[in-house]
C-alpha cells in the first residue's frame, strides 16, 4: 500500500510538496506535515543516512523538515531566499500564535504548546504566545540543530530556488537537478530529494489603489484613535482574527473565549460544535464544487449562529462581558465578505465572530455585511492619495467603499435570500484591513523538459485531514 502521507505530496519523483495551498496550514500543521513526510521517507527506505535532501523555505514547516532529515543522518541543504529563518513571524510583534488553540472543540485545545506528548521527540518545540518571541527562539532552536550536525544540516541564506530541471529522466538518474540562484549566480546542484515548503505566496492586501496591512506585519492594528471606524474585507480565518482583534482587544481567540464564558457553558458549547464541526469536515472533504461547500457552510454557521443566540438569550454573565470588552469604538468595527456566511475558517473564530456579530446587531448595530464584494476605495482626505508603491501608507486614513451584491449569492437560494441590498453601496471608513487571501507564489516550476514549466501549484488535492500530533 502506498504511504498516504507521501502519495498526498508527491508531485514528481522524490519532490514533496508541502507548501501552503494545503488545507489546513497553520504553523503547527505545516511542522506536522514536514516532521511526517521525512519521517515516512526513511520508514519506506526511500530516504538513507546516504541521501542528500534538498528543503526549498526555512519557515516553520522547512525548517522542521531540515532538522527532522538532518537527525535521521542525511545530508541537508535548506534554502532561504531571505536572510534569515521565519520571515513571517520574525517581525509579528503583536501577532498571538498557539499550536492548539485552533482545535478547539477538541479536548486537548487549550494544551497551547507542540509537541504536546513527550513522544515522538519532534523538532521546534514552541508555547503560545507572541510570534515574534517564538521565532526568535526557533531560530536559536535552529542555529544549536546545525552545531550538532555540522557539517550535514546547512541552511543557505540569499539563495533562491529557481526551478528542477529535466525531470522527465529524474527516475532514471536516480537524481534532481535543482537549479539554485545565489549572489554568484544561478546553478544547478545535485539531489536524491526535494521537499517544498516555500509557503503561502503573496497576500492580498490591496484593492485597486488602496494597500492596507499585511497579516504578519500588525502592529499599527492596536493603534487606536477613539471615534474611528473600521472595516475588514474578507471572510476567511485572516479576517475574523484581525475582526476578533479590533472589536475586544484581545490578543487571540483563547483570551477571549476564557473572558467570556465560564467553563460549564464552555463545555456545553464545545459538545454541541464538536458534533457540527465533525460533520461539516467528513462532507467537506469529499465536496466537488463551490454548491457544496456553500451547502456545508451554510448548515455549519446555522448551528453556530444558533449557539450564539441562545447563549445571548440565556446568560446575563456572556452579555456583561461582551458589554465590557466590546465598547466605544470597538463597536464600530465592521467585516464585510463575499457570501453570505463565513469561509471554511477554524470552528473558534466562527463561534466568536458570529457571537460578537450577534451581540452588536441585537444593539442595532451593523457589524457585518454578508454578500457583497468591496470594489473600489477611495481616499476620502486631500492630504492622502493612494499610492501602491507605498505599503501600508493607505491604512489609517479615511476613504470611501463602495460594494456590490456578489454573484456568488446566486449559486444558492439560502444565500440570495440573505443578500442585504441589492445596489452599489458607498460607505466611510477610518482604517481599513484587507484579508482577500493569497496569491501563488511565483517563479516555483518544475521543468518537465526543456521548455516546459509546471507550477507545482497546479498539481494533488490540497484538503486533508491532518493527525493533530504525530504518534
Ligand atoms: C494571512 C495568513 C494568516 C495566517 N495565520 C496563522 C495563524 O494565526 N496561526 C498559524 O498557526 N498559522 C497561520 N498562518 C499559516 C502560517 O503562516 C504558516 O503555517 C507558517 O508560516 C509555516 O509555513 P511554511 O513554513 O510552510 O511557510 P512560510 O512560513 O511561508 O515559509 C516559506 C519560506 O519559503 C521561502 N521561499 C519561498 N519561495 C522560495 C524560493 N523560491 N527559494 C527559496 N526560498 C523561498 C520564503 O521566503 C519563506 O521564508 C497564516 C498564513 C497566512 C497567509
Amino acid at each position: 500500500m502506498a504511504d498516504p502521507i507521501l502519495a498526498a505530496h508527491e508531485i514528481a519523483p522524490s519532490c514533496f510538496d508541502l507548501s501552503g495551498r494545503f488545507q489546513p496550514a497553520s504553523i503547527r500543521d505545516q511542522m506536522l506535515r514536514g516532521y511526517l513526510t521525512v519521517e515516512r521517507l526513511f520508514e519506506s527506505g526511500r530516504l538513507t543516512p546516504h541521501s542528500q535532501i534538498l528543503i526549498v523555505g526555512a519557515g516553520a514547516g522547512g525548517v522542521a523538515s531540515g532538522i527532522q532529515a538532518a537527525r535521521r543522518g542525511a545530508t541537508v541543504t535548506i534554502v532561504e531566499q531571505a536572510n534569515r529563518p521565519f520571515v513571517l513571524q520574525r517581525d509579528a510583534g503583536s501577532r498571538w500564535i498557539d499550536p492548539t488553540q485552533y482545535d478547539w472543540p477538541s479536548g486537548h485545545w487549550r494544551e497551547g504548546k507542540f509537541p504536546w506528548i513527550e513522544r515522538p521527540p519532534m523538532p521546534l518545540y514552541w508555547e503560545k504566545g507572541p510570534a515574534s518571541e517564538i521565532a526568535v527562539d526557533w531560530a536559536e532552536q535552529l542555529e544549536a540543530e546545525v552545531r550538532l550536525h555540522r557539517p550535514r544540516l546547512l541552511v543557505r541564506y540569499s539563495t533562491r530556488f529557481e526551478c528542477l530541471i529535466d525531470i522527465d529522466s529524474a527516475l532514471e538518474r536516480g537524481s534532481l537537478q535543482a537549479v539554485l540562484a545565489d549572489s554568484a549566480g544561478s546553478h544547478v546542484e545535485i539531489f536524491d530529494a526535494a521537499i517544498f515548503c516555500h509557503g503561502f505566496g503573496r497576500e492580498t492586501t490591496a484593492i485597486a489603489d488602496y494597500i492596507g496591512p499585511l497579516f504578519w506585519n500588525d502592529s499599527c492594528l492596536r493603534a487606536w484613535k477613539d471615534g474611528q471606524s473600521t472595516l475588514v474585507v474578507g471572510g476567511g480565518d485572516g479576517a475574523l482574527q484581525d475582526f476578533l482583534l479590533l472589536t475586544t482587544g484581545k490578543r487571540s481567540a483563547r483570551d477571549i473565549y476564557d473572558a467570556i464564558l465560564p467553563t460549564h457553558l464552555g463545555l456545553e458549547i464545545e459538545r454541541e460544535t464538536q458534533s457540527a464541526e465533525d460533520q461539516a469536515q467528513r462532507a467537506s472533504l469529499w465536496a466537488a464544487n463551490r454548491l457544496h461547500d456553500h451547502a456545508i457552510q451554510m448548515w455549519l454557521e446555522q448551528i453556530h449562529r444558533k449557539l450564539a443566540d441562545q447563549v445571548l438569550r440565556n446568560e446575563s454573565s456572556v452579555r456583561s462581558a461582551l458589554n465590557n470588552m466590546v465598547s466605544g469604538s470597538r463597536t464600530h468595527v465592521t467585516i464585510a465578505h463575499r457570501c453570505s456566511h463565513f469561509g471554511r475558517v477554524y470552528a473558534i473564530n466562527r463561534f466568536l465572530a458570529l457571537l460578537i456579530v450577534r451581540f452588536l446587531e441585537d444593539r442595532n448595530l451593523r457589524p457585518r455585511r454578508s454578500g457583497v464584494v468591496a470594489e473600489s476605495i477611495r481616499s476620502g482626505e486631500a492630504a492622502h492619495s493612494c499610492d501602491p508603491s507605498n505599503p501600508e501608507w493607505c491604512y489609517g486614513y479615511p476613504h470611501s467603499v463602495t460594494f456590490r451584491a456578489d454573484d456568488c449569492l446566486a449559486a444558492s437560494q439560502d444565500c440570495s435570500a440573505a443578500t442585504p441590498f441589492d445596489a452599489p453601496a458607498i460607505e466611510n471608513f477610518d482604517r481599513i484591513v484587507i484579508r482577500a487571501g493569497v496569491e501563488a507564489p511565483s517563479g516555483i516550476a518544475v521543468r518537465l523538459n526543456p521548455g516546459v514549466e509546471v507550477s507545482l501549484w497546479r498539481w494533488a488535492s490540497h484538503r486533508q485531514s491532518l493527525p493533530y500530533h504525530a504518534l
